[in-house]
């Protein structure tokens, strides 16, 4: 049982047993191998984010709790209910600061961009990969820290840009293998637009009130259009025969959802027209969509997005339009497993066997050098400082660690300056291929015969 020492009032310190350690409900440990997963899908959204011209930001985890009660709306899940708040310790002044560990990114990334004056030269495209908290009821696909990867175009105005990042998003789609995944979009207009919507949408639900669950009343006048949005069955046909939005949408912004669609439709992405798909505030505007699959479960939805063109003014920015999505990575990685893809776990091209322990600056010198010409090597490790350990148990280690090959750092070949290199997987390696004996002072020489595209 792990013990922690506290210090008591007088200064001792005095022994506090911990019951159990254990990690925050809601919030999980990503272990190997299956941390391997995470790091083979963020090698290919680098690569696919490079190929769009998308620039990487990172920005802090702790913001002002007013960035996000700004940036997300005060009468929204998130701010309402969700967020890690708290009051920092007091300054000299014996001012706090009210902190928020973000439920999401986009607020922070239009802080930032405002902050540094970043769009001073024109539009930039942005993305980022990280944790988010939010505490909601820990169920599967919805957890209190789970990681998105978001993308954000800031300052361009166009349907094409809109395009862009779903053409993005599907391409992803693509090289993860995943195939299960529909695309809802819809248009919310403009405020003006939305505006005549709202008071007919109001006096839609008022006439309907005892169809209302007690969240949908309560958010009545406040944010009827969220109303659009609820998950409970039960509203589902007052929610149906809802007025909607697109039937108020103005030439203007029908032309920005047709020249969206185009774009799409061009470009072979299947899309559903969505009419409940909605974001709640007034700086969200004309573009909002959605990746849906319906193979996990309620949490079905992989990837949201639309645009914002009135947000950065919002938050005190100049204003500039901008467009966006953020995808849950652990929703993602689930769909994967769901559809069977497989990811390949990292083997190591070589496990370095030592029989002697006095072989070990040689052995060391060797692998350092190895590895400096990109061969990946296992070095044999003693559990307990009695030596390094039977060969038996060693090649057993060799064998369960996957990899393809074993170096012996054996006495006798050490004497002649050489070291064994054994194939471990001859039924891969073909028969053939037997132990040989290998320079240390040149492993150059020999280094690409370990990795995995010449080792036939
Ligand atoms: P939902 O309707 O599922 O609650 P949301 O509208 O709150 O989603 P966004 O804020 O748009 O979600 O976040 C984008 C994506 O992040 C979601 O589509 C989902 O894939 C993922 N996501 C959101 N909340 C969670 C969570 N608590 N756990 C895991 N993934 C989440
Ligand atoms: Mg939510």
């Amino acid at each position: 049982m792990p013990e922690k020492m506290t210090a008591d009032r007088a200064g001792k310190s005095a022994p506090v047993k911990i019951e159990k350690l254990a990690a925050v409900k809601g919030m999980n440990d990503i272990l190997p191998p299956d941390s391997a997963r995470w790091e083979w899908l963020e090698d290919k959204v680098r690569g696919l984010m490079g190929r769009y011209a998308y620039r990487n930001i990172r920005t802090p985890i702790l913001e002002h709790t007013q960035l996000f009660v700004r940036g997300i709306g005060e009468v929204t899940d998130i701010v309402e209910k969700e967020m890690y708040s708290f009051e920092d310790r007091s300054d000299k002044h014996g001012d706090h600061d009210h902190l928020t560990m973000r439920p999401e990114n986009t607020a922070s990334v239009v802080r930032a961009v405002t902050e540094h004056n970043l769009l001073y030269d024109g539009g930039k495209r942005l993305y980022y990969m990280g944790p988010m908290f939010r505490r909601e009821r820990p169920q599967r696909g919805r957890y209190r820290q789970f990681h998105q990867i978001g993308a954000e175009a800031l300052g361009f105005a166009g349907p094409e840009v809109d395009a862009e990042l779903i053409l993005l998003a599907a391409a992803l789609w693509k090289e993860l293998g995943l195939t299960d995944w529909r695309l809802e979009i819809n248009s919310l207009g403009q405020p003006e637009e939305r505006a005549q919507h709202r008071a007919q949408l109001i006096a839609h639900f008022e006439q309907h009130a005892d169809a209302l669950d007690e969240e949908a009343r309560r958010r009545l006048h406040s944010n009827p259009l969220r109303i659009l949005d609820t998950k409970n069955p039960a509203m589902k046909a007052v929610v149906e025969s809802a007025p909607r939005l697109i039937d108020f949408l103005g030439s203007q912004s029908l032309a920005h959802f047709e020249g969206l669609k185009a774009i799409l439709d061009a470009n072979s992405i299947p899309w559903t027209l969505n009419h409940r798909l909605v974001r709640g505030l007034d700086y969200y505007n004309l573009t909002v969509f959605e990746f849906v699959t319906d193979r996990l479960g309620a949490q079905g939805t992989i990837c949201a997005g639309g645009r914002y063109d009135y947000l950065i003014e919002q938050m005190g920015g100049k204003p500039a339009p901008a467009v966006g999505w953020a995808l849950g990575v652990e929703r993602v990685l689930e769909l994967i497993k769901e559809q069977g893809a497989l990811v390949e776990h990292p083997v190591p091209d070589a496990y370095a066997v030592i029989p002697e322990a006095s072989a070990l600056p040689v052995v060391l010198q060797t692998l350092q050098a190895l590895r400096a010409a990109g061969i990946s090597v296992q070095m044999h490790a003693s559990a307990t400082p009695e030596g390094m350990g039977s060969m038996k148990s060693q090649f057993k280690r060799a064998d369960g660690s996957g990899a393809r090959f074993a170096l012996i750092f054996g006495a006798d070949e050490l004497a002649e300056g050489r070291v064994a290199v054994k194939p471990l997987r001859s039924e891969k390696a073909g028969s053939a291929q037997a132990q040989t004996l290998q320079p240390l002072n040149d492993v150059a020489a020999w280094a690409h015969m370990l990795c995995p595209d010449t080792a036939v």
